[in-house]
């Protein structure tokens, strides 16, 4: 017998009930997004290699040691994506929807593509909801975007978490930084063989580095805030006291870089309490070089993506069940079967979900289906029923039982 095939490793089904409560996340995200002016874009899984090459640093993890490239039939080198912002910047230049006035943004949802290691709450195949905004470096659209964060956050009910807010600066003050860093991680010793190279080629990496060895040098290592010149500085204040105005509560982390070059400026993270090493829901930051680096106009943005796998493992296990009721039409014979399906199709074009058993099976076999389909009324309907023009009408919660005219089923359902 040929052996069964499985799902690649790092890549996973998710299945009903769980897709119950992805689509409960995806629909407050989409919420959220309307009220603050989002509009989706749905975008190729493939792009040429360089597009993230450009985009995310060819020193990154990302880029050096984690993308699924492969050349097509053709020769031309592809990747499947690895994250969101550099394609939606592809396709906005493309185009063309960076003409015209006010910010531009533009939500996406979907799965990206990374050859990690797997292990809990990380995976080779993970999805995430990605926001950007672009054409603006006004601190305020940092602060709306972080508040558009949380308020998804909260509306999906994500428990105790915390707010990790940094500021990069500018080109001119991250260049300062990256010397003074550079200068403070020369005659280190031990650091990982990565970061002995990123040291010289591009320090502000060593910063991002998982190791708890390079971690534990660079518990002294200077800090960004000190490089700051005074626009940047006055930039990240404008957004701290806008997140506290709207009662956010945030964190500074002097070291937080994240990892992808382009980021400049702001940039954040939002940790949840209890899940472990791999405990980053949601990131983001400032990218306002990417659009120029990708042959495109000076077009400051921002952006953040919340990555779905992890967070669906802290929200509640009920998240977005008990929305709207369920009838299951428990029939008893062909003539009751007959009548059952076109109340079925009745009631569902009354907006009411409906199931029924075209088996043909016992009152007790349809009644446990009922349970298992999770139903909240099961109608029965049997020969007598027949006669008398009349369904019994039971509450499975409670068991109770009533007669209603068939007529008035699909009113009755209806309004339950
Ligand atoms: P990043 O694109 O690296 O800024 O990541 C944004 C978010 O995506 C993270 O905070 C995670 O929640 C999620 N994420 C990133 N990589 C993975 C992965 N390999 N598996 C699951 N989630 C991930």
């Amino acid at each position: 017998m040929a052996g069964k095939i499985k799902a690649i490793r790092g890549m996973r089904d998710i299945l009903p009930p769980e897709t119950g409560r992805w689509q409960a996340v995806e629909k407050a995200a989409r919420e959220a997004f309307a009220l603050y002016g989002y509009k989706e874009l749905r975008l190729p899984l493939l792009e040429r290699t360089e597009l993230f090459a450009r985009a995310i640093g060819a020193d990154t993890d990302i880029v050096g040691k984690e993308m699924y490239t492969f050349p097509d039939r053709h020769g031309d080198l592809l990747t499947l994506r690895p994250e969101a912002t550099a394609s939606v910047l592809r396709a906005v230049l493309e185009n063309g929807l960076d003409q015209g006035a006010g910010v531009k943004k533009l939500y996406t949802l979907g799965p990206m593509f990374r050859y990690e290691r797997p292990q809990k709450g990380r995976y080779r195949q993970f999805h995430q909801i990605n926001c950007e905004a672009l054409g603006s470096d006004a601190p305020e659209l940092d602060a709306e975007v972080i508040l558009l964060l949380m308020e998804i956050l909260k509306k999906v009910q994500l428990g105790a978490n915390r707010l990790l807010v940094n500021s990069l600066g500018c080109p001119e003050c991250q260049a300062k930084f990256k010397a003074g860093l550079g200068l403070f991680l020369i005659n280190k010793e031990g650091l990982c063989e990565d970061c002995q190279r990123r040291r010289t080629t591009n320090p502000l990496r060593v910063l991002d580095c998982k190791s708890a060895h390079c971690r534990e040098i660079l518990k002294d290592a200077p800090v960004l805030r000190d490089y700051l010149d005074p626009d940047c500085l006055a930039h990240f204040n404008r957004v701290l006291e806008l997140l506290s105005r709207f009662g956010v509560t945030y964190e500074e982390a002097p070291r937080l870089v994240r990892g992808l070059d382009y980021y400049t400026r702001t940039a954040f993270e939002v940790v949840a309490v209890g899940l472990g090493a791999q405990d980053a829901v949601a990131g983001g930051g400032r990218y306002n070089g990417l659009a120029k680096e990708l042959g495109g106009p000076d077009l400051p943005a921002i952006g953040f993506a919340i990555g779905e796998d992890r967070l669906m493992e802290v929200l509640p296990e009920n998240l977005g069940q008990g929305d709207g009721k369920k009838v299951f039409l428990a029939a008893l014979g062909p003539a009751a079967l007959d009548l059952a399906f076109s109340l079925l199709q009745t009631l569902r074009q009354a907006g009411v979900a409906g199931e029924m058993d075209f088996g043909n099976r016992s009152l007790k076999a349809q009644m446990t289906l009922a349970d298992r389909l999770g139903a909240d009324y099961t109608v029965i309907i049997g020969d007598r029923e027949l006669e008398t023009g009349k369904a019994t009408l039971r509450r499975m919660a409670t068991g109770d039982q009533q007669e209603v005219a068939l007529s008035l089923l699909p009113m009755v359902l209806a309004g339950l």
